[in-house]
């Protein structure tokens, strides 16, 4: 690992301890965090960076936002794991909050995001079966090219990403793989097994691709139309990170079932739902399905206060009003070293000329102006501050990526 920022001993050992003992499944970034506050990360040298990667949209809310840490902490001192096998305080109260931040009747928690695709997956296959009447074992799901919706066997299957598949199979059949996109290629793909048709709103890991405007809506009325569910994951794409509570929300769209995650444990815990209508999560029966650790007091208790966070709508409004602020910058930027940006609020995906280097070196560029942000593929440098980011903060990490840009282009010249 190149050295460009004269890392400290202290930050060397502990990059070696993480290399020496941890699989090496991830490629960090060469700083070690000690703590965090709002937008703000500072590493064990005291060095201060802002965080333009939000744990993948996990802290929406900022780190240690003190509404969530005060809930969590309050919770510690009296109950944290009970298990499903009995009834908790907090509960009731986290999934009534978040069905009607859904404007759906139920809710299934879970603890990571994939956990809750696989839920999504086996209520669609379920609902297939029982109500739609398709031939056991035979139902099929269309999914998207490109697509991120987590790591597990099933859900690797229909993944068209080599890297996060080779050596992995044999995999789940039953999906079947169109273009993003492409309504037409969905319809066609339609036929009378076909039980769902699993979507991001906006594909996050892909480089923040917004499909065409169309889409979603045309894609709502087909699977009205023809009997199928709308699965909208909305993992990293929903809860205030586009500017509104649900990306589908700026199709005016609502999906059968929504897959949440990541922000929804308020950037402390993990927490993940599946959300609908009792026509659907009402086919689960005891025994059918089911989370050691899913919707437990202490998750319950940081979701229900994260939820109660987004209801004003506040957040969302930041996103939307410094986001229009943050996309109309970052154009400013294309043929200035950048190619294309994409995205809706605070959520960019920002392609780098190629000629100035790979988007992971411009990371790096930035990581030494003190701030974090991660590229996706190799061209792409995806933006996602939380949500509470002042308006000269942003600014101040745009002008790092101008900075970060004009130093490469005259290391070229
Ligand atoms: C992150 C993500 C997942 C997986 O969530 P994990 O908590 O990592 O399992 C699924 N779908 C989308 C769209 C994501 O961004």
């Amino acid at each position: 690992m190149t050295d460009r920022r004269g890392l400290s001993s202290t930050q060397q050992q502990a990059i070696e301890q993480t290399e020496t003992w941890g699989a090496h499944n991830y490629l960090p970034l060469p700083v070690v965090i000690e703590s965090g506050q709002g937008a703000w990360l500072t590493d064990i040298d005291g060095n201060r960076y802002l965080d333009f990667l939000s744990a993948y949209s996990a802290v929406n809310f900022g780190h240690c936002h003190p509404v969530l840490t005060q809930a969590a902490a309050d919770q510690l001192q009296k109950v944290t794991i009970t298990s499903r096998a009995v009834f908790s305080a907090t509960y009731g109260p986290f999934i009534q909050a978040l069905a009607e931040l859904c404007g759906k009747e139920m809710v299934l928690p879970m603890n990571t995001g994939v956990e809750a695709v696989e839920s999504a997956i086996k209520l669609a296959r379920k609902w297939g079966y029982e109500t739609k009447g398709v031939e056991e074992r035979h139902a099929n799901i269309i999914v998207m090219a490109n697509n991120f919706h987590g790591r597990t066997t099933t859900v690797i299957s229909f993944s068209n990403d080599e890297t996060a598949r080779r050596n992995f199979g044999p995999f789940t059949p039953g999906f079947r793989t169109v273009p993003y996109g492409d309504i037409h290629a969905i319809a066609d793909e339609i036929d009378a097994n076909t039980v769902a048709v699993l979507v991001e709103p906006i594909q996050g890991e892909a480089g923040v691709i917004v499909p065409p405007k169309r889409f979603l809506p045309a894609l709502r009325e087909l699977c009205t139309e023809r009997n199928v569910l709308f699965i909208a994951d909305e993992i990293q794409s929903g809860l205030g990170r586009t500017g509104t509570t649900f990306a589908c929300d700026h199709s005016g769209v609502v999906p059968d079932l929504y897959v949440l995650g990541k922000a929804l444990g308020g950037g402390i815990m993990p927490v993940s739902a599946v959300v609908g209508n009792r026509d659907i999560l009402g086919l689960l029966h005891p025994g059918q399905h089911g989370s050691t650790f899913g919707g437990n007091p202490l998750a319950a208790a940081v979701g229900l206060a994260a939820i109660e966070l987004l209801r004003t709508g506040e957040l969302q409004r930041r996103s939307a009003e410094l986001g229009e602020h943050l996309h109309t910058r970052l154009r400013g930027l294309i043929g200035h070293g950048v190619d294309a940006v994409r995205g809706k609020g605070l959520w960019a995906g920002v392609d780098i000329d190629p000629y100035l280097g790979s988007a992971r070196s411009i990371c790096y560029r930035l990581l030494a102006r003190g701030v974090i942000a991660k590229d996706t593929h190799t061209k792409t440098i995806r933006l996602a501050p939380p949500l509470v980011i002042e308006r000269d903060e942003l600014d101040q990490a745009i002008d790092a990526l101008v900075d970060a840009l004009a130093e490469a282009r005259a290391e070229k010249a």
